[in-house]
């Protein structure tokens, strides 16, 4: 049997919920039309790499890794980065979380600081990306270049800030940092402690809820 196809997750609440942080119109086009060509993407250069097992000739093979390395990695980050959000959300993380965040960047408002800035000075397009090193056992703030580039081997995601244009132009236009402060009113603090939790654990942890 074949291996599933990837599929765009619906986003987990209405596409204004989080307004007026992120509004319905940058939301509907950020996760209908941006998330789902990724999604798109990975699914064309899976079928492409599977025509070319049948081939003999390889010569596109580096180009469809590149592409699906960049497709699934969006596809990845996305789902998380919806469930990351909630209508619900801001305030501080408490408990075990909090506890890593003291230990690994001072506290929470460091922390902050650092994913804020790493969101603002991506050059060209990228991610701020919180994640579990499991090597050392600790949280470290990542710079992402597109969607798959700057990544440490094994990191897991926590918490993914999308700093590409289309997460913020509709709404924000220039005024990118402007975005970067208001989106931690919607972060999803019970979603970013369970992947947390599942990833210090050890445990395999999805991409979306
Ligand atoms: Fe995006």
């Amino acid at each position: 049997m074949a291996a599933e196809s990837y599929t765009l997750p619906d986003l987990p609440y209405d596409p204004g919920a989080l307004k007026p942080h992120i509004n319905g119109h940058l939301m509907e086009l950020h996760h209908d039309k941006h998330h789902a060509a990724y999604v798109k993407g990975a699914n064309t250069t899976l079928e492409k790499l599977a025509d070319l097992r049948g081939s003999a000739d390889f010569s596109t093979l580096a180009q469809l890794e590149r592409n699906l390395a960049f497709n699934v990695s969006g596809h990845v980050l996305h789902s998380i980065f919806w469930t990351n959000l909630s209508p619900d959300g801001g305030g501080e993380p408490t408990g075990p979380l909090a506890d890593e965040l003291e230990r690994s960047f001072g506290g929470f408002d460091g922390f902050r600081r650092h994913m804020t800035e790493a969101a603002s000075t991506v050059q060209g397009s990228g991610w701020a990306l919180a994640a579990w090193e499991p090597v050392a056992g600790r949280l470290l703030v990542q710079q992402v270049h597109d969607h798959q580039g700057n990544h440490g081997q094994g990191m897991v995601p926590l918490l993914a800030i999308d700093a590409w244009e289309h997460a913020y132009y509709v709404q924000y236009l220039n005024e990118k940092v402007e975005f970067f402060n208001a989106i931690w009113n919607v972060v999803n603090w019970p979603d970013v402690q369970r992947r947390f939790e599942q990833a210090r654990a050890g445990e395999l942890v999805g991409a979306t809820s």
